[in-house]
Formats: structure tokens, sequence, C-alpha cells
């Protein structure tokens, strides 16, 4: 039988997202191990992260400022609008450094089995943004959820003058044509492009 505090900190270290028992365990182990200095250091930081990040009134991306950085910047595009579904999708997309609009974070996906929208999705603030748009990019994942989502917003944003795209899925680079499943394969048929 573990000590309560011992229990009750892996308790919700496994809160998080991929974080099992075993290696909640282990974090508690190495916080003991290290003393005061580790924690500490972990405490500021979880402070100053409470403290310094807000959500972006515009955006809803995570960041010190609301606005955000992206969402003032002069010379990225405002009328081309990505829509991902959370805040790590716009890290991944601007690691890229091939995209000059701005973002929309959807804040999660429609699941097709459950008859309501996420009580949390940004979908109202995305509609509201919309008339200014001249292109709305639609990055989710190619899951159920991701095509369910894409198919219910454009629905709803659909009019004349406003283009509506969605990211090409196909093969990863270094992957294969004989290992692709057939998902992936019939996408990267349908996504070809011309020479
Ligand atoms: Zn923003």
């Amino acid at each position: 039988m573990l000590a309560a505090p011992i229990q009750k900190l892996i308790e919700a270290f496994t809160r998080l997202p991929g974080v099992g028992p075993k290696t909640a365990e282990r974090f508690v182990i190495f916080l003991l191990k290290s003393g005061r200095g580790e924690v500490t250091r972990l405490e500021k930081a979880l402070d100053e992260l409470l403290q310094n990040i807000r959500s972006c009134e515009i955006c809803h991306n995570f960041a010190d400022a609301s606005p955000c950085e992206i969402c003032t910047d002069s010379k990225r595009d405002r009328t081309q609008i990505c829509v991902v579904a959370e805040p790590q999708d716009v890290m991944a997309i601007e690691k890229t450094g091939s995209y000059r609009g701005v973002y929309h974070v959807l804040r999660g996906l429609i699941d097709p089995l459950i008859d309501a929208l996420p009580q949390q999705m940004k979908l109202a603030e995305l509609v509201a943004r919309t008339p200014d748009a001249t292109e709305i990019i639609f990055a989710f994942d190619p899951t159920i959820e991701g095509e369910t989502t894409v198919q219910f917003i454009s629905q709803k944003l659909k009019r004349d003058g406003l283009i509506l795209s969605r990211l090409a899925t196909g093969l990863p680079s270094g992957g294969s044509v004989e290992y692709a499943d057939e998902i992936t394969l019939g996408s990267a048929l349908k996504a070809r492009q011309k020479l």
C-alpha cells in the first residue's frame, strides 16, 4: 500500500493524456528522489502557465496575449482561415513555415456517435469570423470525426465567393505504396498532383 500523498500525485499524473499508472509512478519517484529543487521548478512553471497564458479571443489558440501574435500580425492574410481541432495543430502547421493565413482553433471535433456538438467547441465563433474570409482550410486528422466535422461545418459556411478547402491526405513521405492501408492509398490517388 502506497502512502496517501504518493497515491494522490500518481492519480493526478494519470489524468494527463498519454500517462499511464507506471509512468505516473516513475514521475512521482523521480520528484521524491530529486527533492525540493525539481518540485519548485515545476511549481513555478505551472504557476507561470496559469498566470500568463490565455485563450486568444479571436482564434482561441493559447497565447501570452489576446489577441495573439498571429492574429495581430499585419503580414498575415486575415481572409484565409485555417481551422484546426487543437492548439498543438497550430504549432505543427507553423513549424512548416508555409502558411501565411490565420487560424481558428475549434477545440474538438464532432463525434458522429454522439448527437450533440462538444460543449467547448468554438463553432459559433468561427461562423462569426467568416463574413470577411475568402478561404477556409480544414486541417483535421483524416478520421471519421474529422470528416464529420468538415461536412457539418462546410454546410453551415457554404456561400458564393468563399472557398472551402481541406488538407490533401495521402502517403507520408518515406511511406510505401505496398504497405499503405486502403484509405491512405485511396486518398493519395484522389489527391494526386499533375506533373
Ligand atoms: Zn489569435
